[in-house]
């Protein structure tokens, strides 16, 4: 990466031991970011995430917390500005999948689905905006799923967390407007990680026969987005959903 257009900013970046979020935060830190790099309790991944960013000569840090926690996330903010001096930039990135058919999804996979892919997002943007809307300045992105605006069988958990996580972008957005942070959400389609790895072959040969651009996205994809809607480039744009999804949903 050549611009360094998010140099003096700091971001927390959820659930970053691996996957897009991973990726997500050596992304913005090859912008110049300095990086919280968030992980769930006894995850492995985190202090390979911060010792890869440094020996680029970056700043990093790991910072264990469950953001299903409200204790935890408003601890994970502080420790943030503890650590960077700040925070401009909160990537809510953190989430699971327990897929099944809504007769047979249990009261636990509603509630686990529910409890990190969107309580966890508010908890973080809770406590992220105190700061943010004292420094007048900030900018929030959720990463949500194209199954949030178009639904999914055996999804019915996910996607409806994906879509309230929508909803509380377009709330949050007209928030924090007056005080020049801004919220949006990146809805990526189809990305190789290990979320999708274990799919059978039949519902990743179906996936890919509805993308238009026909391949699957990469998590630096994804990070190319959420470097955009952090960065002043995006200082006009808030209250949005990107989809980076090779042309999967679009009308
Ligand atoms: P992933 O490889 O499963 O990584 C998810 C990350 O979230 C892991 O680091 C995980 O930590 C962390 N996490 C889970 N629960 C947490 C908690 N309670 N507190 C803190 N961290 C927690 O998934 P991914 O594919 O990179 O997905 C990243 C985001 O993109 C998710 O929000 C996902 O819904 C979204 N997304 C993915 C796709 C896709 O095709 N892959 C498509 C649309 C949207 P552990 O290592 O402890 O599990």
């Amino acid at each position: 990466m050549s611009t360094l257009d998010l140099a003096g900013r700091s971001a927390l970046i959820t659930g970053a031991s691996r996957g897009i979020g991973a990726v997500i935060a050596r992304t913005l830190a090859a912008r110049g970011a300095s990086i919280a790099v968030n992980y769930a309790p006894g995850t492995e991944g985190a202090a390979a995430v911060v010792a890869e960013i440094e020996e680029s000569g970056g700043v990093a840090v790991a910072l264990e917390a469950d953001v299903s926690r409200p204790d935890e996330c408003s601890n994970l903010v502080s420790s943030t500005v503890q650590h960077l001096g700040g925070l401009d930039i909160l990537v809510n990135n953190a989430g699971i999948a327990r897929d099944g058919l809504v007769v047979r999804m249990s009261d636990e996979d509603w509630d686990a689905v529910l409890r990190v892919n969107l309580t966890g997002a508010f908890f973080a943007t809770r406590a992220a905006a105190k700061v943010m809307m004292k420094a007048r300045r900030g900018s929030i992105v959720n990463i949500a799923s194209v199954v949030g605006l178009v639904g999914n069988a055996g999804q019915a958990n996910y996607a409806s967390a994906k879509a309230g996580l929508i909803g509380l972008t377009k709330s949050v957005a007209k928030e924090l407007a007056s005080r020049s942070v801004r919220v949006n959400a990146v809805a990526p389609g189809f990305i190789e990680t290990d979320m999708t790895a274990s799919l059978p072959d039949k519902v990743r040969e179906s996936a890919l026969s509805q993308i238009a651009l026909g391949t699957f996205g990469t998590p630096s994809d994804v990070a190319a987005a959420v470097a955009f809607l952090a960065s002043d480039d995006a200082r006009y744009v808030t209250g949005q959903v990107l989809a980076v999804d090779g042309g999967m949903t679009f009308v």
